[in-house]
């Protein structure tokens, strides 16, 4: 058989520990044999991205930029005691928000279902998608403590020096404490439009939810930004396409979530998105089933798994221990990643390659082979627990045996 052909190199960002690990077997397994890959690659590893003076991270964001479709793997975040681990130059930011920066993109996180993965709420059929406003609010805020008998005051000066200000509060009474934050409208636009876009191209409703009530002038502008791109430049084509634009009270919102059956997305402000992201994770059943994907709001994106590059394991398996590492939320970084290339450059070949390689994936779990984290809380009655790489060698047998259904070019 021969091998799928691809058009423009997807841009590989590779990355530390456990997950570098399982990468190079995705790759030799599941997707060399099938795929005439093309890939300009860039090692985030930890080491490397010392060495570069954190330049290959800045480089691997430009590349994005320039073709479109990244995959990447997951970094290690240095702290103090991998400064000491790595020997590092310097505590370098988390490559993630170095990439996000550049950008200027939303992240979405999408549970991957299989049978037998129940949800901690049954009434969860299909997955629900967070996409997080990733700027501003209490993220970049200003605090102060204040003692008793201060005044607190919010000041703004205008570019002719004429100042409006507006009371906090009078701490006559007692000491207190005061936040200030803030937004832009061009981060909302942006927020907004790539909500819809992601929309548009899943075949998705979208919800999004402030407290408009209560906060009248900063989230009462989330909400008319949104409804003001809605409508001139997605109601047309949201009708078209059969999906809806959903705005309800936050309050509302959660309850609506709980009862909900899944299947939409939901757009959050920055904190709601921290707080709601993890609620949804945990209650879909695994962080190692979590997908998530930058799309920035010229369209470009960045796939990757939504975990860590899982420490703990990857120690036991440079001391040769037997590891049983979930590989799927990577598996399907790249299958998000070559269905994306595919479909930008017209290449169905490739992108129903990324369909039977994810449903490879899911078949072998839901026949019962799954990695130790899955096997601790599948209700399948038959199942088996494997190692790292015996799950993907399965996955790659399964795969073959469909893909013969794809044929070459
Ligand atoms: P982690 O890698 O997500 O792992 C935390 C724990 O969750 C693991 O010890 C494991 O639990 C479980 N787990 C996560 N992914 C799993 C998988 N694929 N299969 C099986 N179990 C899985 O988080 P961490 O250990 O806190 O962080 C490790 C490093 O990852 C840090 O240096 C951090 O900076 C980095 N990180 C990177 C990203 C990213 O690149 N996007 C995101 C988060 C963290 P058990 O040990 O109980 O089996
Ligand atoms: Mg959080």
């Amino acid at each position: 058989m021969a091998k799928i052909r691809m058009k423009t190199p997807l841009v590989e960002m590779d990355g530390d520990e456990m997950t570098r690990v399982i990468w190079q077997m995705i790759k030799d397994r599941l997707i060399t044999p099938f795929v005439d890959l093309k890939t300009e690659y860039y090692d985030l590893g930890l080491a490397h991205r010392d060495e570069t003076g954190d330049q290959v991270t800045v480089d691997s964001a430009l590349a994005t930029k320039k073709y479109g479709v990244a995959v990447k793997c997951a970094t290690i975040t240095p702290n103090a005691a991998r400064m000491e681990e790595y020997h590092l130059h310097e505590m370098w930011k988390s490559p993630n928000a170095t990439i996000r920066a550049m950008l200027d993109g939303t992240v979405f996180r999408a549970p991957i279902m299989v049978k037998g993965l129940v949800p901690y709420i049954p009434t969860w059929k299909k997955p629900i998608t967070i996409a997080r406003h990733a700027y501003g609010d209490i993220y970049k805020s200003v605090e102060m403590n204040v003692p008793q008998g201060s005044k607190a005051e919010l000041v703004v000066t205008d570019p002719e020096g004429q100042e409006s200000r507006s009371l906090i509060f009078d701490f006559a009474p007692s000491a207190g404490i005061i936040q200030g934050i803030h937004n832009t409208d061009k981060s909302i636009t942006s927020f907004a439009r790539a909500c819809f876009n992601y929309g548009l191209s899943t075949h998705q409703d979208v919800w999004f939810a402030t407290k408009d009530t209560i906060s009248k002038t900063y989230d009462h502008h989330f909400k008319d930004i949104f409804a003001d791109i809605y409508e001139k430049e997605y109601k047309e084509k949201f009708e078209a396409a059969g999906i809806t634009y959903f705005y309800t009270l936050i309050d509302d919102a959660v309850a609506r979530v709980v009862r909900s059956e899944g299947g939409y997305i939901w757009a959050c402000k920055n904190y709601d998105g921290d707080v709601m992201s993890d609620m949804v994770a945990t209650a879909y059943g695994s962080l190692a089933m979590m997908t998530s994907v930058l799309v920035s709001p010229d369209g470009v994106f960045e796939y990757e798994a939504a975990h860590g590059t899982v420490q703990r394991h990857y120690y036991k398996y440079l001391k040769g221990e037997p590891t049983s590492t979930n590989s799927v939320a990577t598996i399907f970084a790249w299958s998000g990643a070559l269905r994306k290339r595919g479909e930008l450059d017209q290449l169905p070949k490739l992108m129903r390659f990324a369909d039977q390689l994810e449903k490879a994936t899911i078949e072998t779990i839901e026949e019962g082979v799954m990695t130790g984290d899955l096997y601790a809380s599948s209700q399948l009655e038959h199942k088996v627990k494997v190692g790292t790489e015996e799950f993907l060698k399965i996955v790659a047998n399964r795969l073959a045996a469909n893909v013969g259904i794809i044929g070459g070019e």
